[in-house]
């Protein structure tokens, strides 16, 4: 066997700073409306958005179907898409028809409609859980969920994976370092202590998850059911099912957080694969980049809802805000559901994601780089490390952000886009095989530099 090929530091930073260097001469607008938007702080509405690997922002000038298009006229070829907000390309026609249809007739109004009512039956025939309920993020809905769960048990704890994010949810921050289970450092303002509260265990570890829900106290597993968020841990074989049963031998609600995993297939990952959770979320991407997500339960978690929700006393439920399920929202998953996230996008989506996935490996065995691809349906990662994680300790040591970023930016200079935070690519319904071979090629001759 070949000896895998090691990539040398000081090239590494050498084609940093040629990068840096041209992504600055190649975006001169962007750099002048970032370095002048001074209403901001730092200058972005947004911190996150500082988080590209590029010394500044693309500023957007606007973004269609699998491109987006910068201030300085480059085209991008868009393996980001707003980090799964705008999974089925951007402004597919039925939902920019739709909104505008809509824009006329009032946007929040508190009430339901009759596209509702028609999207309620909607997400019980894609999703296979039969009652629903929107929030505005799936952040929101995450916490409501937690909310829901421990009032039907009366338990105080829950269950998250290490290295699992289901985002800004107090509850999910802890992590486990050296196997001990600590608060997140990097919180800002963080003055509860989550752990008496919060059970971290390792992913695909049965005798921790067993010995944890033993126990009868804890509330709801909250998880993807693959891990998408540190890089991508796939399930051991049964893992799942064993989750699954442990939760029901427990009285434990499973929740399985489908924003991500939305992209696995058609009704998400539960729906392809099962098993089928108590309770699932899903965000982002169901409004097509219009702020809404939902969550959705089974028959008999519905009528335990019920019952709660009749019982408790007159007062705030600390579940919902006002924007909750306005009309603008309610519009875009009715056009999101009833005409772009379809079967015939998913075939699309899985057959490009196929391409994109033998390339990628011809790209590594060609340069014999001790690297992986990870797949699980229109979800692709490349990662720098020979052997895919099984939990989220491993997942965490394969990452190398100094190399991860050089080759975010080198793609990025050559008109390719991928989500900031992974090594992530996300196949739309409508992106082109011709996309994915430019991502190839510039990924093949960053590479070849890299190792020269
Ligand atoms: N759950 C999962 C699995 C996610 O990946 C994210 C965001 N990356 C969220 C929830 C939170 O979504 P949002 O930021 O839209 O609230």
């Amino acid at each position: 066997l070949a000896r895998p090929a090691v990539i040398d530091p000081n090239i590494l930073s050498a084609l940093r700073a040629r990068e840096v260097a041209r992504f600055i001469a190649a975006n001169p607008k962007s750099k002048s409306c970032f370095d002048n938007s001074n209403g901001w702080f730092q200058h972005v509405p947004f911190h996150w958005m500082l988080d590209w690997p590029s010394p500044f922002p693309i500023v957007a000038a606007s973004a269609q179907g699998a491109t987006l298009t910068g201030l300085d006229g480059q085209i991008f070829d868009d393996f980001c898409l707003g980090d799964t907000a705008s999974m089925f390309g951007h402004s597919p026609s039925a939902l920019a028809v739709a909104l505008a249809e809509q824009a006329g007739h009032g946007l929040s109004y508190m009430l339901p409609t009759t596209k509702g009512a028609e999207l309620g039956d909607m997400l019980a025939g894609m999703f296979g859980l039969p009652n629903w309920q929107v929030t505005t993020t799936a952040s929101e809905a995450n916490r409501a969920v937690i909310r829901w769960c421990r009032g039907l048990t009366g338990r105080s704890k829950i269950l998250i994976f290490n290295g699992c994010y289901h985002g800004a949810v107090d509850d999910v921050f802890v992590d486990l370092r050296d196997g001990v289970a600590a608060n997140r450092p990097s919180l800002i303002g963080q003055v509860q202590d989550l752990l008496p509260t919060t059970v971290a265990i390792e992913f695909n570890d049965v005798a921790a998850l067993e010995s944890a829900l033993r126990g009868g106290d804890i509330a709801c597993v909250l998880a993807e059911p693959v891990m998408t968020n540190i890089g991508m841990v796939r399930d051991a074989p049964g893992y799942l099912e064993t989750l699954r049963r442990l939760c029901s031998e427990t009285g434990t609600l499973l929740v399985f957080d489908e924003t991500h995993t939305i992209s696995s297939g058609f009704g998400g990952h539960s729906n392809r694969y099962g098993p089928m959770p108590d309770v699932m979320v899903i965000g982002k991407s169901i409004g097509g980049g219009v702020p809404c997500a939902v969550y959705g339960f089974s028959a008999e978690i519905s009528v335990r809802m019920e019952a709660l929700n009749k019982a408790r006393p007159a007062g705030h439920s600390g579940i919902g805000t006002t924007l909750s399920a306005n009309a603008l929202a309610i519009t875009a998953m009715h056009a999101m559901l009833g005409q772009v996230i379809t079967r015939e996008a998913y075939d699309h989506m899985l057959a490009m994601a196929d391409s994109l996935v033998l390339g990628l490996n011809k790209v590594i065995e060609t340069h014999r780089l001790p690297w992986h691809v990870s797949h699980v349906g229109a979800r692709v990662e490349f990662v720098c490390a020979p052997r895919p994680p099984a939990n989220g300790t491993e997942a965490r040591a394969a990452m190398d952000h100094s190399l991860e970023s050089m080759v975010h930016l080198y793609l990025t200079n050559r008109g390719i886009l991928l989500a900031p935070f992974h090594n992530m690519m996300l196949l739309s319904p409508v992106t082109q095989e011709a996309q994915i071979d430019r991502l190839l090629q510039a990924l093949d001759s960053c590479v070849g530099e890299l190792l020269e």
